[in-house]
């Protein structure tokens, strides 16, 4: 049977490690129809914002498959990434980065049997990409993780577990600093763990997951966090077992799967021939094995670690630690030496911490198909106002209790999450950006939209206001945090 796949060059390096990958995949015997697509640098510069032209989006819809080279993303200014749109206009949730010792690649670890998931939220968190401007000087992102996103992914993460045989998953959050969203997240993962009761559940603190990894990455399993703390552990943990160069991954969704290399587009390497096609490569061995393909999955893997293995062939970077630049081979023929290889098995095999049961596409079971409609059970209990104001802390509470009105009263003022009005102790700088936080003024008293926006009027008057933030109550639980040192 034949396949289709979606290809995209890609930019910097992309076009030169994709069609590696392409002959290499070719050489297995493997029939895929590539339908080449553009997306990236090359299409901002045609005046399209999106980076992914519709041409893109209809070759992946019906694909359902892409391999991709990297794009190019501007830095701090500019477009969006093309990358992070792909990977929302697919709501392909689940980014998969595998961390695995590879034969012939000596790192500081050897012998240890790294072999681990990284398995990271896709879509939400600071990758929402919502930010404003809240002052001249202030800017500010939202942190988005729902409970539906947080499901599907530990659903994913689970599910992997499970179909590989593999015996821990461990949460990573921020939970104990951001209770509300990476707090929602570890509890998600606690109220679904009983339901894998074969997998053992193990909640750690992100920032010890980074330090666990570097002390002793062979205790991980399978390890799934949110977005923006999976996109830098698992980086972390290319590096444990020899670095960008090597590192694959697989952005998958109920519908479609893109697969690509962790690195970027290495724009200094462009167009020298030079570039280690090893991760994208790694990535495609996903593919085939998503494809239902696992015996070439198998049979590029092998290649590839008999090629890394026996060292005949090294690409720069793998010569360069070595100290011997003068013989590096070209991407082009390192992919040569693979495909010479293909049929060859390495002579180690690293034990791996999956019972090798055979592969196939997940099919996540929606848990949120059958929720009972919701019943609303908030309260309005009051508003924060975040306001910019000039002057010092003190100059700005009194002038928002002046005010308040008959219905309100100011509970506190914040300066960047700490109280400094009233009565506070802390010598932090104000910016001159402020969270006013506005409670009805007799305790237990009914907070009404009305009510809010006369306040806002009044707010209004004394200092531009820029955003506002209800106050609620969930089933009586405050959905809402207080200010450091309330
Ligand atoms: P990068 O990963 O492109 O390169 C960083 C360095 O890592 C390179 O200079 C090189 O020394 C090394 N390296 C990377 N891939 C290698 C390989 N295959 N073989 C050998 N060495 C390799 O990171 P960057 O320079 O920060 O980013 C360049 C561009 O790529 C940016 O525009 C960034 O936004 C984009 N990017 C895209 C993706 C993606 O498409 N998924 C991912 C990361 C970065």
């Amino acid at each position: 049977m034949s396949h289709r796949v979606t290809l995209i060059p890609g930019d910097g390096v992309g076009p030169e490690i994709t069609q590696a990958t392409r002959r290499v995949i070719e050489a297995t015997g493997v029939a895929i129809e590539w339908e080449e697509a553009l997306a990236g640098a090359e299409v901002f510069k045609t005046g399209d914002t999106s980076g992914v032209p519709q041409a893109t989006v209809d070759s992946i819809a019906r694909t359902g498959v892409a391999l991709k080279g990297p794009l190019t993303t501007p830095v701090g200014f500019g477009e969006k990434s093309a990358n992070v749109t792909l990977r929302k206009l697919f709501e392909t949730y689940a980014n998969l980065r595998p961390a695995r010792q590879i034969p012939g690649v000596p790192t500081r670890y050897d012998g240890e049997g790294i072999d681990f998931i990284v398995v990271r939220e896709n879509i939400e968190d600071l990758y929402a990409g919502v930010e404003y401007m809240e002052s001249r000087d202030a800017a500010v992102a939202l942190k988005i993780i729902s409970r539906r996103g947080s499901e599907k992914i530990i659903r994913y993460a689970f599910e992997l577990a499970r179909r590989e045989g593999r015996k821990k998953v461990t949460c990573a959050t921020k939970s104990n600093i951001l209770k509300l969203s990476e707090g929602l997240f570890q509890r998600v993962f606690e109220e679904m763990a009983p339901e894998y009761p074969e997998i053992e559940p193990q909640h750690l603190i992100i920032d010890n997951v980074a330090h666990q990894l570097v002390k002793d990455p062979a205790q991980f399993d399978v390890i799934v966090t949110t977005n923006l703390a999976g996109d830098i552990i698992s980086d972390l943990a290319s590096g444990l077992v020899g670095g960008l160069g090597f590192a694959a991954s697989g952005n998958f969704g109920d519908e479609v799967a893109i697969f690509e290399a962790v690195h970027g587009s290495a724009p200094k390497y462009a167009g020298k021939n030079v570039i280690n096609p090893t991760a994208l490569i790694l990535s495609s061995v996903l593919m085939l094995r998503y494809l239902g393909e696992a015996q070439a999955a198998q049979t590029v893997e092998d290649a590839v670690f008999v090629t890394l293995e026996e060292g005949k062939a090294v690409t720069l970077d793998v010569a360069r630690q070595a100290g011997n630049v003068e013989q590096a081979t070209s991407t082009s023929g390192f992919a040569d030496s693979i495909i010479e290889n293909l049929g060859r098995a390495p002579s180690v095999r690293y034990p791996t911490k999956s019972d090798g049961a055979p592969s196939t596409p997940l099919e996540p079971r929606p848990r949120w198909a059958a929720r009972p409609a919701i019943v609303d059970t908030t309260q309005l209990v009051g508003v924060d106002i975040y306001a910019e104001h000039d002057a010092d802390a003190t100059a700005t509470g009194r002038a928002l209790e002046a005010v308040a009105g008959p219905d309100f009263k100011l509970q506190f003022v914040s300066a960047r999450g700490t109280l400094v009005y009233p009565a506070a102790n802390s010598n932090i700088d104000t910016v001159g950006w402020w969270r006013c936080r506005f409670v009805a003024a007799e305790e237990g008293a009914i907070v009404t939209d009305a009510g809010i926006l006369g306040l806002i009027e009044r707010v209004g008057a004394v200092m531009p206001w820029v955003h506002i933030q209800k106050l609620r109550l969930f089933e009586g639980e405050e959905g809402f945090t207080r200010a450091q040192g309330q």
